[in-house]
C-alpha cells in the first residue's frame, strides 16, 4: 500500500491499497507492504520524447530498436510511465515490442516532411504535399496513434538545416491530412519553430511541438479548441559551450517570452505538456517550466494529470493494475523531488 499526498493537488495523505497482482483494490489488503513515499504521482508523462533518436555531434541520429528499449527502460526509472513517441525514423518505434515494466507507449510512426527539410538521417522516405494524407494514413494504420508533421524547417544542405525555417506544407494540404487522420481515430502534433501556430491551430492539429513563435492570439484559439502546447523546453533552450552569441541572445528572448506565454496559457486553460524531445531528463523538464512562469503544481500537472488526459490514458481505475510514482518530499516545494523517486509502479509492475 502506498499512504501519501496525491500530487500535483492533493493537501492530505490517503491510502492507496494494491494486491498482491498489482490492482489497485478499494479496501484494505491484509499485511501489505507499505512503499516507500510520501507524496504520488500517477506517474510521470513524457509527452515528447524520441526513443528512436540519438545525438551525434548535437545531430539527431538514428537508434537501433534495442537501443531504443534501453532507452525506454531508462526513462521508466526515472518514474516515466507514459511516453508520447513524436515521431522516428521509417516509424521505428511501432515495431518496438514493449515487455512488462515498459512505459506505455503513443507512438506517431514516421516523421512527416518534404525531401531536403528535415534531418536527412531521420527521413528515409520523404513525404511530399501530395501524398500527405495517404502517408499520415498509412502510419495509423501500422499502428500509430498520433502522425508528427514536420510543419516549418530550414532548407537541409549538405546534411544541415540552413537558413531560417519555413513552411513545409500549404495549410490545405494540413487542413485535408488532420481531417482525414481525425476520421481515421488519429491525432496530429505538429512541429512548428515559426509563426504559423494560429494557422495550424486552424488547420485542426491537436498540438503544437516546440512552438517558440507562439503568441497570444494562438493561446487564444488553442484555448478555444482544447490544443495542446509541449513547448519542450530543454530542447529549445539549451546552450553549448560553444553556442554562437546571436543564438544566447535569441535563447535569452525566448525565456523573457516564456515567462509571459506559460501564465497566460495557463490561465486561458491551455492544455500545457511537458515533452523533452531528445534533451531530458523529464525532472528538468519540470523544474524549467516553472522557472519560466508556471506554478510548480502547474508544472507538475504538466507531466502528470494534464499528460493522461491530453493523451486520452486511463490511468489508476479501481480493479486495474496500478500506476504511480512516490517521491519522499514534496516536488511542489522542490521540484528537485522529481529526480528522486522512491516507488515505481508501472501496470502494477515494480521498477523500483
Ligand atoms: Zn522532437
Amino acid at each position: 500500500m502506498v499512504r501519501a499526498v496525491q500530487l500535483p493537488d492533493g493537501d492530505r495523505p490517503v491510502d492507496l491499497w494494491v494486491d498482491a497482482a498489482g490492482c489497485l483494490v478499494p479496501d484494505p489488503v491484509p499485511d501489505a507492504e507499505r512503499l516507500p513515499g510520501r507524496y504520488v504521482v500517477p506517474g510521470l508523462v513524457d509527452a515528447h520524447a524520441h526513443p528512436a533518436l540519438g545525438s551525434k555531434a548535437g545531430i539527431p541520429v538514428p537508434l537501433s530498436e534495442s537501443e531504443a528499449v534501453k532507452a525506454l527502460a531508462g526513462w521508466a526509472a526515472t518514474g516515466v510511465c507514459l511516453v508520447r513517441d513524436t515521431g522516428s525514423p521509417g516509424g521505428s518505434v511501432l515495431r518496438l515490442g514493449l515487455g512488462p515494466g515498459m512505459p506505455r507507449l503513443q507512438a506517431a510512426g514516421r516523421f512527416l516532411a518534404p525531401a531536403g527539410r528535415y534531418f536527412p538521417a531521420l527521413l528515409p522516405e520523404e513525404a511530399p504535399e501530395q501524398r500527405l494524407t495517404e502517408l499520415a494514413l498509412g502510419e495509423l494504420a501500422r499502428g500509430a496513434r498520433w502522425v508528427k508533421v514536420i510543419a516549418d524547417f530550414p532548407q537541409v544542405v549538405d546534411g544541415m538545416p540552413a537558413g531560417p525555417p519555413a513552411l513545409t506544407y500549404s495549410g490545405e494540404a494540413v487542413a485535408a491530412m488532420v481531417a482525414a487522420v481525425h476520421a481515421a481515430g488519429g491525432r496530429v502534433a505538429a512541429h512548428t519553430t515559426t509563426d504559423v501556430v494560429s494557422e495550424l491551430v486552424r488547420a485542426g492539429v491537436d498540438s503544437i511541438e516546440h512552438g517558440n513563435a507562439m503568441d497570444e492570439s494562438a493561446l487564444q484559439l488553442m484555448a478555444r479548441g482544447g490544443t495542446a502546447w509541449t513547448p519542450t523546453l530543454c530542447a529549445v533552450l539549451r546552450i553549448h559551450d560553444d553556442t554562437p552569441d546571436a543564438t544566447r541572445q535569441r535563447v535569452a528572448s525566448y525565456q523573457d517570452r516564456l515567462r509571459e506565454l506559460l501564465p497566460l496559457a495557463e490561465r486561458l486553460g491551455v492544455p500545457i505538456l511537458a515533452g523533452t524531445d531528445t534533451a531530458g531528463p523529464i525532472a528538468r523538464e519540470v523544474a524549467l517550466l516553472a522557472e519560466h512562469g508556471l506554478e510548480p503544481s502547474r508544472a507538475l500537472a504538466a507531466a502528470t494529470t494534464t499528460g493522461y488526459s491530453v493523451l486520452g490514458e486511463p490511468v489508476n481505475r479501481l480493479g486495474q493494475p496500478a500506476t504511480l510514482v512516490t517521491y519522499e518530499h514534496d516536488p511542489r516545494q522542490d521540484l528537485a523531488a522529481l529526480f528522486s523517486p522512491s516507488t515505481i509502479l508501472i501496470d502494477g509492475v515494480r521498477v523500483r
